[in-house]
């Protein structure tokens, strides 16, 4: 084992925006479907757009951006705090760590305490 570099471990958690879907609905597309859903009509989706300077309707779902399409945001933790934040290490654990291997080298060689 080396004691150059550090241990590091990926932190995951679900993309908000889009709920770990990946995908998106463009926001005209959201809020052309309010619209219907409030006026029980259908308004002519070409012309909808159009107004709204589309010369075609965009794609409905795109790749969404906070995540790339991957659903997770991901970020490389530190080893140490990753384990501190699942309450799995603390600092005084590697102090009483150490002080225990201290003490274990020096029996090993023969010393009283
Ligand atoms: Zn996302």
């Amino acid at each position: 084992m080396t004691n150059t570099g550090r241990f590091v471990v990926i932190h995951e958690v679900e993309c908000e925006r889009c709920g770990g879907e990946g995908v998106q609905q463009h926001s005209l597309w959201t809020e052309y479907f309010q619209i219907q859903e409030e006026k029980k009509d259908q308004d002519d989706l070409v012309a909808w757009f159009r107004e709204r300077g589309f010369s075609e309707p965009p794609e409905q779902m795109h790749v969404c951006w906070p995540c790339e399409g991957a659903g997770v945001l991901r970020q490389n933790v530190d080893l140490r705090d990753a384990l501190q934040a699942i309450g799995a290490f603390r600092e005084d654990d590697s102090e009483d760590m150490l002080e225990e291997y201290d003490r274990r080298k020096l029996w090993s060689r023969g010393a009283d305490q």
